[in-house]
């Protein structure tokens, strides 16, 4: 067999070159600022999460990470974009479960959460709480359900829009519930916590990590929280598992990715500037206060995010079938 010397070594000479242009820029990696995607409206619970972990982040890589809040479809236009971005780091993405729900809940999604991602790691559970705007007629969970039992689809639920968490709790406690509520789509739960604030919308089921402050401060009704526990910074406040909703649990966790072909040096400087972030001593003490959990060292992988996601995609997919919700 004659093997042409000439194409082979020019083969090797454009490997070779390719090889170095990469090692350059991962070496290179950050030299501009990064955009961190978050795919709701500034002030929600994911928004608070980006912005706590983004000056540390910034910190570690010597570049500062710009928060942007791409909004709309329960977070799936954030997550197009995102895959669509050039792989170069960035453009990185900070998302919660509804990288698992949105396969089952968009027939026409447009991006495939399993292909169209690198994986850098997980970054926190967030529990949820059930509210209601200060002047609302229940005062107690059991008051609540004679009410909507009684009252239905007059009484407005509000939540971020298909695939946001919001919409799965609202959607698990209309199920439990036997009840159909008026639900009111916003492009996050920041925009949704203004109206309840203001008495526009009824009921809301929303994060730690934005509600916590304002049950302190009474400027909501809550009847429970959806973790299996009390949570510290809320001990007065029963679990709706306690107050009849046997088993019922939402806990949400968030994951960072950055778009397919993101070379893994590039994912490795980000995944420990993620980490580092998650040591801060401000970011855990603030996190503790907002009843939120840093997950164990081996979930803040990009091996620990990938193998979550695939189990969390398989776990509710069964779920929303059963529900029979979903948009083409
Ligand atoms: N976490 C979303 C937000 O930050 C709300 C949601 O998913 O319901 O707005």
């Amino acid at each position: 067999m004659k093997i042409k010397i000439k194409p082979l070594l020019l083969a090797c000479a454009t490997l070779f070159g390719v090889g170095t242009a990469l090692q350059a820029h991962a070496q290179a990696f950050p030299d501009k600022p990064i955009s961190m995607v978050v795919p709701f409206a500034a002030g929600g619970p994911t928004d608070v999460v980006a912005r706590m972990i983004a000056i540390p982040m910034g910190k570690a890589l010597g570049q500062t990470v710009l928060v942007e809040n791409t909004v709309g479809a329960g977070g799936t236009i954030g997550g197009a974009r995102v895959a669509r971005a050039a792989p170069n780091g960035y453009t990185i993405f900070l998302h919660h479960m509804g990288m698992a729900t949105a396969p089952a809940l968009y027939r026409k999604l447009s991006f495939d959460p399993l292909k169209d991602f690198e994986y850098i790691g997980q970054v926190v559970d967030v529990p949820m709480t059930l509210l209601a705007r200060k002047d609302f007629p229940a005062n107690t969970f059991a008051e609540l359900q004679t009410y909507v039992k009684a009252n239905g689809n007059k009484v407005s639920l509000a939540n971020a829009g298909l695939g946001a968490v919001s919409h799965l709790c609202g959607l698990l406690f209309q199920t439990q519930m036997a009840v159909e509520l008026n639900t009111i789509p916003y492009k996050g739960t920041g925009p949704a916590m203004n109206d309840l604030l203001g008495g526009q919308v009824d009921l809301l089921c929303d994060q730690t990590t934005q509600t916590v402050p304002l049950i302190k401060e009474q400027r909501v009704k809550v009847y429970g929280v959806t973790s299996l526990t009390r949570l510290a910074a809320l001990p007065n406040v029963p679990t709706l598992d306690e107050q009849g909703l046997k088993g019922f649990e939402v806990k949400v966790w968030h994951g960072m990715y950055a778009p397919k072909g993101t070379p893994a040096p590039v994912i490795e400087k980000i995944n420990s500037a993620m980490r580092a972030a998650l040591q801060d001593p401000m970011v855990k003490q603030r996190l503790a206060d907002l009843s939120s959990d840093i997950p164990a060292l081996d979930k803040q992988t990009p091996a620990g995010l990938k193998t979550f996601l695939e189990a969390e995609i398989k776990k509710w997919g069964p779920v929303i079938q059963k529900a029979g919700v979903y948009a083409d």
